[in-house]
């Protein structure tokens, strides 16, 4: 274990790097085999309120810059974040624990929203609308509305920050941001790079400490209108609460509980492919990772005894070895809840049919790993068909068609992503009509979103607002409808007619 000589981070307030108040810290180490990464801040609600008084500061002349500006800074950390792709994907192998590929892929996506919302700085368009009165006109357009509090989860950790910190700097908000603290290292360099890229001092402004104490300080703060936050469910509700006093603007998104259907008629190969990466790619810590299978009873068989031999071949292992399928979870507490869903799959009946263990043999003991685990014969009440566990853990559930197949599907508190495996045209199209879900992939798993379309889910997944794409713009700015009366005269709009 590496602790000797750990470097030690600090919070970056108003363009200068400087420790918490308190002094106190706190370390970031590696799932993988506990190193220590680095030692970080345990800052406090007086460093958040540095923070935001910074933010709020620079925002009166952020909001000014042009927005083609705004996006030209954004495309110089998309070319900065290019350059230093293998660096961070070998850093979040070691801090977050994902697998290298998968870690390029975490930081590819944030390369790809830089270019993305950079181009936004040239649209951002508002309409122009025709006036029901002569000699006046009509327009709507998208205005800034202050500082952002951003708050994210460790499992993404360059790619969240980047859906809520990329859009909002080109909408003209300025940016408070508490990153998880299971990864403080890869959000300290994400606002290093930041800085680098042009970013001015107060413009983005980073804290680290823990939700209880940064993150209620930000979602308290009566200077920061708008939240934003992924993460648990619990988590989602705790901010809503402590933000509706001030009828602040909250965008969550949360858990998910994601189910791939495989009809009778699937492609058998490209369904097991496709469970196999998204039941255990990220070892299941993907907020649209498939923690159910849905399979008809024609193929449940098959499949079943397929999946089995798939999931038994994975390699565990640390993250930044390039034959490693499946790396650690993030923690020991995320080790033992994995764990107890599954003697809570045991209890309520379910067949396990693979994994269900710790793996700690191979010089796996120094870190935290869980082999691959697949339940048969899932009811779809059965708690580990209804609760997230956020581990490589899927259960596997039999239906008689695609009508059941559906309300299995949708039966459950979330609807983040879904999937169906069919050759049938018909069928994907009931699909994509009839789950309940923010995104509905056909002969594809639970993964894959890109950046240009909205993402977010239904029902307890989130509270209605979407990230990325042309919809992330909506929750970062608020409408103005402006209306220019050149007539020289007082005209009343539904009352005076125009002839
Ligand atoms: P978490 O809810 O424990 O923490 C998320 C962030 O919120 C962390 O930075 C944490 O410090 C902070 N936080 C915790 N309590 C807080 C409070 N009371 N006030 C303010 N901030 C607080 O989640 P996690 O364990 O880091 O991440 C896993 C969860 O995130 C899973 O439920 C997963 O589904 C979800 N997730 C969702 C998406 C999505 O887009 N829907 C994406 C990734 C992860």
């Amino acid at each position: 274990m590496a602790i000797l000589g750990a470097k030690t981070f600090q919070n970056y307030i108003r363009g200068e790097w400087v420790d918490a108040i308190s002094g106190e810290t706190f370390e970031s180490t590696s799932p993988a085999n506990g190193d220590t990464i680095g030692v970080f801040p345990r800052s406090g609600a007086e460093d958040v309120g540095r923070a935001v008084a910074a933010a709020r500061e620079a925002y009166e002349d952020w909001r000014l810059v042009p927005a083609p500006k705004r996006g030209e800074i954004l495309f110089r950390f998309g070319q900065l974040l290019s350059e230093q792709k293998e660096d961070l994907a070998q850093l979040m192998a070691r801090e977050m624990g994902k697998v290298l590929p998968e870690a390029r892929g975490d930081v590819q996506e944030a390369i790809d929203m830089a270019y993305y919302m950079g181009g936004e700085g040239r649209r951002l368009f508002g309409q122009t609308t025709p006036s029901e009165l002569r000699d006046k006109f009509n327009m709507s357009v998208r205005q800034p509305i202050g500082v952002v509090g951003v708050i994210t989860p460790w499992n993404f950790p360059i790619a969240i920050p980047s859906w809520k910190i990329l859009p909002a700097l080109v909408c003209g908000d300025t940016v408070v941001f508490k990153p998880a603290t299971d990864t403080p290292t890869l959000g300290e360099r994400f606002v290093e790079l930041l800085a680098e890229a042009g970013a001015p001092p107060g413009v983005v402004n980073v804290v680290h400490g823990g939700g209880g104490e940064v993150g209620t300080a930000i979602v308290t703060h009566p200077d920061v209108p708008v939240i934003t936050l992924t993460g648990s469910r619990e988590t989602g509700v705790a901010v809503t609460r402590a933000a509706a006093d001030r009828l602040k603007h909250v965008h969550l998104e949360l858990g998910g509980k994601n189910a791939i259907i495989v009809l009778d008629d699937a492609e058998l190969d490209l369904a097991v492919e496709g469970i196999i990466w998204s039941a255990f790619g990220t070892s299941g810590q993907r907020c649209t990772a498939a923690s159910r299978v849905i399979a008809h009873e024609a193929v449940y068989d098959r499949l079943v005894s397929r999946l089995v031999s798939e999931a038994e071949k994975l390699r565990l292992g640390v993250g930044w070895e390039e034959d490693t399928d499946v790396g650690p979870v993030i923690n020991k507490s995320a080790l033992e809840k994995i764990h107890s869903y599954t003697e809570i799959g045991r209890d309520e009946g379910a067949t396990l049919l693979t994994g269900g263990e710790v793996a700690s043999g191979d010089g796996l003991g120094m870190g935290f790993y869980y082999r691959p685990t697949i339940f048969g014969d899932v009811d779809p009440e059965m708690r580990i068909a209804q609760e997230e566990i956020f581990g490589p853990t899927t259960a596997v559930i039999k239906v008689r068609d695609i009508d059941e197949a559906i309300q299995v599907s949708n039966g459950i508190k979330f609807g983040l992503s879904s999937s169906i495996f069919t050759q049938d045209v018909n069928r994907a199209f009931r699909a994509m009509r009839d789950l309940k879900a923010g995104i509905t992939y056909i002969n594809a798993g639970t993964i894959g979103a890109e950046v240009h379309l909205p993402f977010g889910g239904v029902k307890d997944t989130g509270n209605g607002h979407r990230e990325a794409g042309q919809a992330a713009l909506d929750f970062f700015t608020e409408w103005k409808s402006i209306y220019v009366d050149y007539s020289g005269k007082l005209q009343k709009a539904q009352i005076d007619t125009a002839e």
